[in-house]
Formats: C-alpha cells, sequence, structure tokens
C-alpha cells in the first residue's frame, strides 16, 4: 500500500489589511470588477472601519460574497477585551491563528484618545522589568497586523464616544495619537513596522497626521539612524533607563550591542537631521535606578556638550509584572529624581498611569488577558 500522504491544513483565507492598496486593486480585477472598485473597497476599510464584508453595500452582493469566500478583513482575533478606568481604558487580547498573542491597549481622555499598539508577538529583547520580555519573540506582526490594532481601537472609540454622547459627556470619537509601546521592539521588524505607520497616515485612507506617532525603541542604533533619513517625522521615545551601561546591560540586554555612548550619538545625529525633539523614558525602580547620583548622571548624560539636548525625559514609575523582585519606586523618590532633572535645564514629567488595573499599562503586556475579568 501507497504511505499516506499526510493531509496538509488549507492556508486561511488572504486578510484585506494585509495587503497594500496595489495589492488590493489585483485582487478587485482578479474578481472580475473595475478597477474604481478598489478604491471603493479601501475606503471602506481605512475611512469607513468596516469589519464585515456584508457592510460595504455600494459593491455589488455578488463581488461581496466573493471577497467573502476568498478573504477576510484581517487576521487578529479578538478574544477578550478588559475595562479599566471606568471603561475609559480597553485591553484587547488577540490571537494569531496559531494562538499567540497581541495585546493593544486604547485609552480615553477628555480631549485626546490614543492607542498602544504592539508590532511583534512576545519580544526578543529580555529587558527585566517587562513582561512581555518574558513570553520570548514569538512572530514579527504583518504590516496589516499592526493596521489592524489600531482598526480595532478606532471603531471601539467611536463605540464609546456614541455612549458617553447619549448621557450628555463629550469624547473624542477619532483616535488622535498612535503610540508603538505594545509588545515587541518595532525597529527590530522595522519594515512592516514602516509599511503600517505609511498606511495609517495615507490621506486618502485612515489620514493619521505624522506627528501624531510616536514609536518608542529600547535603542537599536540603526532603526535610530533609519529613522532621521524617514520623510514621514514621527516623534521618537527612547527607553533609557539608566545612566549607567553595567546596570543598563543588566536591565536590557540589547545594551551589549548598542552601549550608552553609541545610542546618545545616534540621537544627536537623529536630531540634528530632524530638529524634532526627543523623549527618554526611565522606568523608576526603587533603590535599582531612582538615586539621586543617577539622576545628576543622567543630567550630565543629556547635556553632552553643556547644553541640554533637544529632548525631554518622561518618568514611569514601575508597574507591578508578577515573579519579579523589583519594586515601584516612593513617590518622594520620584519628585527628588525629577527635581534633579530640572534644575539641570531639562524638561521632564512623571507619566500620569492608565490601565495599571488590568495589566494595560507600561511592561504589562504578556497574553495573559484571558485570566483577567471583561
Ligand atoms: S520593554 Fe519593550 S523591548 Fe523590552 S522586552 Fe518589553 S516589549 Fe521588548
Amino acid at each position: 500500500m501507497p504511505p499516506e500522504t499526510p493531509t496538509k491544513a488549507p492556508a486561511p483565507p488572504v486578510s484585506l489589511i494585509d495587503l497594500d492598496r496595489s495589492k488590493l486593486a489585483d485582487l478587485v480585477t482578479h474578481c472580475g470588477e473595475k478597477p474604481y472598485r478598489a478604491k471603493q473597497l479601501y475606503r471602506h476599510l481605512y475611512v469607513n472601519l468596516a469589519d464585515d464584508v456584508d457592510q460595504m453595500t455600494d459593491l455589488s452582493r455578488a463581488f461581496r460574497e466573493k471577497l467573502s469566500d476568498m478573504s477576510r478583513i484581517g487576521s487578529l482575533h479578538v478574544k477578550k477585551v478588559m475595562k479599566g478606568d471606568r471603561g475609559l481604558t480597553r485591553k484587547a487580547l488577540f490571537r494569531m491563528d496559531d494562538g499567540s498573542p497581541v495585546e493593544t491597549v486604547l485609552m480615553v481622555y477628555a480631549d485626546r484618545a490614543t492607542v498602544c499598539v504592539s508590532s511583534q508577538s512576545g519580544c526578543p529583547m529580555a529587558c527585566v522589568f517587562c513582561a512581555t520580555g518574558k513570553l520570548g519573540h514569538l512572530h514579527d506582526l504583518t504590516a496589516g497586523q499592526i493596521v489592524e490594532q489600531v482598526l480595532w481601537a478606532a471603531r471601539t472609540l467611536k463605540t464609546i464616544a456614541a455612549d458617553h454622547a447619549e448621557k450628555g459627556e463629550k469624547l473624542p470619537d477619532r483616535l488622535t495619537n498612535i503610540v508603538f509601546m505594545g509588545m515587541g521592539e518595532p525597529f527590530n521588524n522595522y519594515r512592516n513596522w514602516w509599511e503600517a505607520v505609511e498606511r495609517l497616515h495615507d490621506p486618502e485612507g485612515f489620514n493619521m497626521g505624522a506627528r501624531n506617532f510616536t514609536v518608542s525603541t529600547v535603542g537599536l542604533v540603526p532603526g535610530i539612524r533609519k529613522l532621521a533619513d524617514e520623510k514621514l517625522q514621527v516623534n521618537l521615545a527612547i527607553s533609557l533607563h539608566t545612566p549607567d551601561d553595567e546596570q543598563r546591560t543588566e536591565m536590557m540586554p540589547v545594551n551589549r550591542s548598542f552601549p550608552i555612548a553609541d545610542l546618545i550619538a545616534a540621537v544627536k545625529d537623529y536630531i540634528a537631521k530632524t530638529n524634532r525633539r526627543v523623549s527618554f523614558e526611565y522606568v523608576l525602580l526603587q533603590g535599582k535606578n531612582d538615586n539621586p547620583d543617577q539622576a545628576e548622571r543622567l543630567a550630565r548624560l543629556l547635556k553632552p556638550d553643556g547644553v541640554p539636548l533637544l529632548c525631554h525625559v518622561n518618568l514611569i514609575p514601575w508597574n507591578p509584572v508578577p515573579g519579579t523582585p523589583l519594586g515601584r519606586s516612593e513617590r518622594a523618590r520620584v519628585l527628588a529624581f525629577q527635581n534633579v532633572l530640572q534644575q539641570a535645564g531639562i524638561p521632564c514629567t512623571v507619566r500620569v498611569e492608565r490601565g495599571v488595573d488590568i495589566g494595560a499599562a507600561c511592561g504589562q503586556l504578556a497574553g495573559d488577558g484571558e485570566k483577567a475579568e471583561t
């Protein structure tokens, strides 16, 4: 008897959000439709925020049926949405086709709405204070999977704004900021991440202004140098967390490859090229990196030629990550640290936290949302 051929699982249908404009146009032609239908389809996805082909009622039924047979809108499956801060923070746990987690956080304020997006499932960077780092690297997300998270947030925001409007409370109904600070290191998935930025920026589609994007990096120097040459000027945030090389390597293994001096040199060049202010993120850990002498050294580091860099320091009181023997800095230590920087002429603020109660704050994303309550 001939050996049995193992049956292969059928490939999942193509995700429409994974197709750029030219590939969408190819799909439309392949379906035997007129080219202008591609523009309609694109607008449904990025302007009308359709999450079902049947919502695209100006396309013929036959075309919609073809689209449903051969494609799906996106490839991330929402498994759980948790609410915090009176429903104004929402953390979505998505699963990829193979079950890998992806998390996205929407934060709604009276005057703005920010979505924090993942660029990878898990993360290879292994920062010691971060829950995502403990998962290791599972996947680089495609441009479409990065975009998809933003579209989820934009739809969710519309619902939140409509619910609050009924109670007479006005909230923004359009996203104002997209920050790449979720799971993963964006510069470790640069090509897909940048394609997502360009797609979301497209004035004929989602139309998010370049200055409303912020990318956060652990300090991958090649990524910083590449970003300086891009034509869209997005905001850059660097996770610094200590002015001392030895300690930084302990906290962030990436420092072995890109030590602090190289990082600051790249930031100086970035500022010289773009004339844009850079943010430094500094997670404060009690008794570890929150001493006044470290604040002094940080101030000196950020004044390489005796004048402050065009920068801003964002102090982040550390958020609890289970199983880590680290402590959150006391308020008095946070304020003393801030004071040293401000006295040195370096603008410095303490981040107001959102989503700590649902594990949605910085460094807390670990794909474990299914354990939590909706
Ligand atoms: S802090 Fe960012 S770069 Fe570091 S492990 Fe966590 S997700 Fe990765």
